[in-house]
């Protein structure tokens, strides 16, 4: 073999090399999670490894994600937006913040996801639903003899005095979850009440709506008022913990996706969302330790998922709930009657 010939068979070797390493070959994404940061890490590695796309991911609650995407709207910097509640999910396509996709895995789907998705003119899609509750620390509550909390009006009780832990609704999915049942299930008067009597008890709102299920388990908050399937976690994990569905009733969140409008990666994000609707990578979820049920008919259900059949749950309105006037009107009552009393 000539010189010349080595040298531009290895010029073709490297320009080879080149074309097949996946990340290059295949582009990047941009995705903004807002399940806990556990199952976003093996959720876009599989991804990754299945396409040779390479993802940077960044983590934050349902409302943050919201006001952050807005924030970029001249500019948009993610992609997709994985994971968290329905509501906000509804607003950004509301308010023109997502694009339209028909996947063709809709067809996979759970008729309520399929429903997510035409209720939003196919900006967002459904990829898990759970229901609201709370959970106790067992062993505290015993140490302390404090009668066992079933419903939601027991979380009034003065026993339970800086003894309740809940997330702040405008950051959190999960807490404004929590505010739209409370207004559905007992009327908005009652249910500001309520809350008013509640804020007296509750120790700390935080940012996340999954933390009070840990503290809850460690037993820095005697009760946490999460979706049921974060405190599961907890459970699961061997934390001495009791689970809750309130006996009046409660509501549920249909965890949502969508693809951001002006993405830079727009066929990337198209690959992501119709893989994530998939059977293979809803199942993911549950090696995670996140027992929601999942979207894709297929997916197998985790056996510590929290089954609606076993909660009285309210006819949730997304609609109403997740439209940009309501979410705002009431995120906006809750800040001044609520959040700025004294305790
Ligand atoms: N993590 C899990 C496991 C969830 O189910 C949800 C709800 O969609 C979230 C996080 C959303 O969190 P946040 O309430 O912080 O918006």
């Amino acid at each position: 073999m000539s010189r010349r010939m080595v040298l531009s068979a290895a010029f073709v070797a490297s320009v080879v090399a080149s074309t097949v390493s996946p990340a290059r070959a295949q582009g990047e994404l941009t995705v903004y999670c807002t399940v806990q940061e556990e199952w976003c890490r093996p959720m876009m590695a599989a991804f990754e490894r299945a396409t040779g796309i390479n993802v940077a991911m960044t983590r934050r609650s349902s409302g943050e994600t919201l006001t952050q995407i807005r924030a970029e709207r001249q500019n948009p910097r993610g992609d997709v937006w994985w994971g968290g509640t329905g509501d906000p999910h509804l607003q950004a396509g509301e308010e023109g913040l997502t694009e339209e996709y028909r996947s063709p895995n809709l067809a996979l789907l759970h008729p309520w996801a399929v429903q997510q998705a035409e209720q939003s003119g196919f900006r967002t899609v459904g990829i898990y639903a759970g229901a609201l509750g709370y959970s106790y620390n067992t062993r505290e509550l015993e140490r302390r003899r404090i009668e066992a909390p079933r419903c939601w009006a027991d979380l009034l009780k003065p026993a339970f005095r800086g003894e309740v832990q809940v997330a702040d609704p405008n950051t959190s999915g999960t807490s404004y979850t929590m505010l739209a049942t409370l207004v559905q299930l007992m009327g908005e008067e009652p249910a500001f009440t309520f809350l008013k009597g509640l804020h007296a008890n509750i120790n700390q709102y935080t940012r996340s709506g999954a933390a009070p299920a840990r503290a809850a388990a460690t037993g820095e908050s005697l009760v946490g008022i999460t979706f049921l399937h974060d405190a599961v976690t907890q459970k699961v994990g061997g934390a001495p913990v009791t689970i809750v569905a309130p006996c009046e009733g409660t509501g549920y969140e249909i965890g949502s996706m969508s693809i951001i409008k002006g993405a830079r990666n727009l066929e990337n994000a198209r690959r992501f969302f119709d893989w994530a609707l998939t059977a293979e990578a809803q199942e993911i979820g549950a090696q995670a330790r996140s027992y929601q049920l999942p979207s894709n008919r297929e997916a197998k259900i985790p056996a510590e998922a929290p089954r609606f059949e076993d909660v009285k749950l309210i006819a949730y309105d997304f609609v109403k709930y997740g439209s940009a006037a309501e979410r705002n009107r009431i995120l906006q009552r809750w800040d001044r009657e609520v959040r700025a009393a004294q305790r």
